[in-house]
């Protein structure tokens, strides 16, 4: 289901490090949060371009500059969700979110009984009756297509086209090569890259 936050890995599977612009850890965050917003869980595919979500700090800059160029400290958001947040404090979506504690139910609403996950949720204002209704939405164009047109829904809820190679990325460091052949190219490459996710 679409909007199923999925129980993420605890460690993230890329390590790049001392970029001197935190703009350049882009196709690896790209890479690492299956191209969805960490919040909301929209796709880059269901958008008009790649370069419309964001690149949030956990941590905010005005809060924490030391940590502005500290890839563990960013995540992928789209545009909303990122201006939501702003300069707030909140708790690790990848703990509160992306985990068993948050149900996503036929009506688009999201239900924790977790008071962090209640919290964040709030912050993000991830269940706005806006929200509530995209997400029935998008479960009910991608229902159809599931039942209808088999190229649109691999289109709706596939990889897109453009996965970054990330073994041609050259960041000064890297403390988790291995990561690279776990990324989506790699995995299309070597056929494992499931066609819908
Ligand atoms: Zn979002």
């Amino acid at each position: 289901m679409i909007f199923d936050y999925p129980n993420r890995r605890k460690e993230r599977r890329h390590g790049p490090a001392e970029y001197a612009s935190y703009k350049s850890y882009r196709p690896w965050l790209r890479d690492e949060f299956d191209f969805r917003c960490v919040y909301c869980l929209k796709r880059e595919t269901w958008g008009q371009v790649t370069g419309e979500f964001e690149l949030d700090h956990f941590e905010p800059q005005s809060i924490n500059p030391q940590r502005q160029r500290d890839y563990f400290n960013l995540l992928y958001s789209c545009r909303r969700c990122n201006s939501v947040k702003r300069d707030q404090t909140v708790g690790d979506p990848l703990r509160l979110l992306h985990s068993e504690n948050v149900a996503t139910l036929p009506d688009g609403s999201l239900q924790t009984q977790h008071v962090n996950s209640r919290r964040l949720i709030l912050q993000l204002d991830l269940n706005s009756p806006r929200l509530n209704l995209w997400r029935v939405m998008w479960m009910r164009i991608v229902a159809l297509a599931a039942e209808r047109d088999a190229d649109l829904h691999e289109q709706l809820v596939g990889f897109p086209n453009d996965v970054p190679d990330l073994s041609k990325l050259r960041p000064p460091t890297n403390n988790r090569k291995e990561g690279i052949t776990e990324s989506c190219f790699s995995r299309r490459q070597s056929g494992n890259l499931p066609k819908v996710y």
